[in-house]
């Protein structure tokens, strides 16, 4: 057969050039001895997940810390998935972690000097391949049409073989020229397959930079590498791509270990060196009793999104990824929690082999002690950019006058107290959680745990003796006194040891101030609250208080 007539036929690309032309385009990086190359290859499909922040900051890490760099590649090979917007959407997201490219898809600034970097735009390069590859004999056109395909693999399931384009299921293996030019005579759709060197019957050696050695099955598929529209699939296409873009490690997802035979088949028949590959283990979470992977369609916190909707601080979410990616992170994190992330030295051998435990939970004790970190100008400026893009309108209006938050701040946080507050959880839930300090928001619950005669009482001789001068002493003998005048205990030892005496003791006393002016039965201190309230909105509060009784 005259495979280059049959090459020329079938890719007429005319701006194919001879290989070697892509090798001078793109040459080796000039990179010092050790410096990695890495990549983070999203689909634009728009849903970016965790898991991709998960390698992203695996890939990040190990191209900085080495020297290297990291480079953002858009394969965007499957029309059906792409969404408008998906690549700022990754962007975005990734931004939010800190995560930098250096080079890639829409990043400005950057030489790109190894675009394009969207997978549709670099048709020619792979045309150059295939082009090559049936002219090797390594690739044949495949006429099957998808009712003969799903034929084929219900025959396959039926006799219990492994389904898919083999050995003697591949029919169009063996078309002769004739046969083949009467197919393409008749206008026949048609793709383009690898002719698989391997076989099933061996095993191969595989060292995985994650999992260490692994045995995997010879790839004797013929898969597709040009689909009927001439666009490539992603097998064929990373393979090039990640040659030409000269990536050096490859951190992916564990579910692209099951294409790793064909993967590895096409560098060897492409005549590249593969990069290094980890393959790096699922997130998965408790469901009850069971332990398994997190799904798109049942836990909204493996969406990105989440985590910028919430107002998650984007360096409580790393210190947490960064603990599930290396297991000696977390004490060394412990010694070292002021110094920059980037100190921290990530090592590969330290990723996890099998699955990581994501606890949500775990995530809101780091993000309470990471926001117990900021001074109140940090918070303030954290809570103003997630309302800037989340916020409501009211919750806009908490900004106009900011020495009265900064107040809110600082005291809700324990800035200046013996030890800090751990309050705050989110920005979304920290907005949520000043909310009484603002009229618009402020939810009287007059939840008491007192007869209403009784409060009623209480607030009335509050009110009278209320005077906003009063330092904090002063204002709590008043309250001490106003409990007195009203049966209750001051003394928490006599109370203690005979609480049957009492109505109740200066603690409910306090709790009936706190629910009358902040709607709660736990804030932080109420003396400073009323402070911070101003005298003519406490006594208000306290007025309402009382007629509601
Ligand atoms: N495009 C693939 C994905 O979105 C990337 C796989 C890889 O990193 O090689 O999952």
């Amino acid at each position: 057969m005259d495979l280059n007539k049959l090459a020329d036929l079938l890719i007429p690309d005319e701006n194919v050039k001879p290989l070697d032309y892509y090798e001078t385009l793109y040459p080796a990086r000039d990179l010092e001895k050790g410096a990695e190359v890495t990549r983070l290859a999203p689909s634009p499909t728009g849903f970016i997940h965790l898991g991709n922040l998960f390698v992203a900051i695996a890939n990040e890490r190990i191209a900085h810390q080495s020297g290297g760099l990291m480079y953002l590649r858009i394969e965007d090979t499957d029309l059906k998935r792409k969404v408008d917007g998906a690549v700022d959407a990754v962007k975005n997201a990734l931004k939010y972690f800190d995560i930098r490219f250096d080079e890639g898809a829409e990043i400005e600034g950057a030489e790109n000097k190894y675009a394009p970097y969207y997978q549709r735009e670099r048709a020619e390069i792979y045309h150059a391949f295939a082009k090559d590859l049936i002219r090797r004999g390594l690739a044949y056109p495949c006429f099957c049409t998808e009712e003969e395909l799903s034929a084929l693999r219900e025959q396959q399931t039926e006799a219990k073989k492994i389904t898919g384009y083999y050995g003697e299921y591949a029919t169009c293996r063996n078309l002769t020229e004739e046969q083949i030019y009467e197919n393409l005579k008749a206008g026949k759709p048609y793709v383009i397959r690898l002719r698989s060197q391997g076989n099933a019957e061996n095993k191969l050696t595989f060292r995985d930079e994650i999992k260490g050695d692994i045995t995997v099955t010879e790839n004797d598929q013929d898969v597709v590498i040009l689909k009927s529209d001439g666009i490539p699939t992603y097998h064929f296409a990373h393979a090039i791509d990640d040659h030409f873009m000269r990536t050096t490690v490859v951190i992916r997802g564990e579910e692209w270990l099951a294409s790793l035979p064909i993967h590895i088949e096409l560098f060897d028949v492409l005549g590249f060196r593969r990069p290094k590959y980890g393959h790096n283990c699922s997130l998965q979470k408790m469901d009850g009793e069971t332990r398994r992977k997190l799904s798109k369609r049942k836990d909204p916190e493996l969406s990105l999104e989440f985590y910028r909707q919430e107002g998650y601080f984007a360096r409580a979410v790393k210190v947490y990824m960064l603990t599930l990616l290396n297991s000696n992170f977390e004490e060394w994190y412990m010694k070292n929690a002021d110094v920059p992330l980037e100190h921290f030295k990530f090592s590969i051998n330290k990723m996890g082999k099998s699955g990581a435990l994501f606890d949500l939970n775990k995530l809101n004790d780091i993000s309470k002690n990471e926001l117990a970190k900021l001074s109140e100008e940090e918070m303030y400026n954290f809570l103003l950019a997630w309302t800037n893009e989340f916020g409501t309108d009211t919750q806009k209006t908490y900004f106009a006058d900011k020495e009265y938050l900064l107040k809110v701040l600082t005291l809700c946080m324990g800035v200046g107290g013996k030890k800090r507050r751990k309050d705050f959880t989110t920005a979304k839930q920290a907005m949520e959680f000043i909310s009484y300090f603002f009229d618009e928001t402020f939810v009287p619950t007059n939840a008491y745990r007192f007869e209403g005669e009784t409060v009623k009482k209480i607030l009335q001789t509050f009110k009278d003796l209320y005077d906003a001068a009063d330092d904090s002493s002063a204002w709590f003998n008043k309250v001490k006194a106003v409990a007195e005048a009203n049966g209750f205990a001051t003394d928490m030892k006599a109370y203690k040891a005979d609480p049957a005496a009492f109505p109740g003791s200066v603690a409910d006393v306090a709790e009936m101030l706190r629910v009358a002016t902040t709607g709660l039965a736990n804030t932080p201190d109420l003396w400073t609250i009323m402070q911070i309230l101003g005298k003519e909105r406490t006594l208000a509060r306290l007025e309402n208080a009382i007629k509601a009784l």
